[in-house]
């Protein structure tokens, strides 16, 4: 007897690569950068894109986003410091200097006056190239390696200390309640409970708050 033959099921993300891919995320601890996020709806939706791609398992599209969020958060903090051109030496070690709105990305990361200070990051930074040139596909591990340290610059670039919650009425105490969130605690997939400042040590839970992207 024939059986019934079923279409092939493409190999799709499953649920549980996407659930590793979160718990990666999660354990890495990246801060939400929400004051780059903030400057710009164009860039909260790139940062967002970025992360989706990651956690749907599309690591050469993240890497590629990363690095375009890179760029545009270099080049907005520079144009914010009244920085019209730049200067670099080229690869035969030329000075050169170039309008910033011109700018590419490796022209940013070598510039005198790339913000970023760090060289382990710079170098970082500048391995980049070894991805976005080549042909040879990002692997998980390397596309969220991308997205810390792309991450810990725009945080650097565009930082913060806190961020407030509102509460408008406590299901305690009934009172409204700003609760102040640091920003070590602000990484993706986080779970932060709130807590009444009016009640006792035990029962003072008034519910989670969830950092989203
Ligand atoms: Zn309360």
């Amino acid at each position: 007897m024939a059986g019934i033959s079923f279409p092939a099921v493409p190999n799709l993300v499953t649920v549980d690569n996407y659930s590793n891919r979160l718990n990666m995320l999660i354990q890495t601890r990246v801060v939400y950068p929400h004051n780059f996020s903030n400057t710009k709806n164009e860039f909260k939706l790139l940062y967002s894109e970025t992360i989706h791609s990651f956690l749907y398992g599309c690591p050469d599209a993240a890497l590629s986003l990363a690095v375009r969020c890179l760029e545009q958060g270099l080049k907005h903090y520079l144009n914010e410091n009244n920085i019209k051109e730049i200067h670099y030496k080229d690869k035969n070690n030329n000075k050169r200097i170039i309008k910033l709105s011109y700018a590419r990305l490796f022209d940013l990361i070598q510039c005198d006056e790339n913000p970023v200070k760090d060289k382990e990051i710079l170098q970082y930074l500048k391995s980049l190239r070894n991805y976005t040139h080549e042909d040879k596909l990002v692997e998980d591990f390397h596309a969220l390696e991308a997205i810390r340290h792309v991450t810990d610059v725009l945080n650097e670039l565009f930082s913060f200390k806190t961020l407030t919650i509102t509460v408008e009425t406590c299901r305690l105490c009934g009172q409204k309640h700003s609760i102040d969130i640091d920003s070590k605690d602000y990484f993706i997939g986080n779970r932060i409970m709130l807590k009444c400042p009016n009640s006792s040590e035990y029962f003072n839970n008034i519910g989670e708050f969830i950092v989203d992207i």
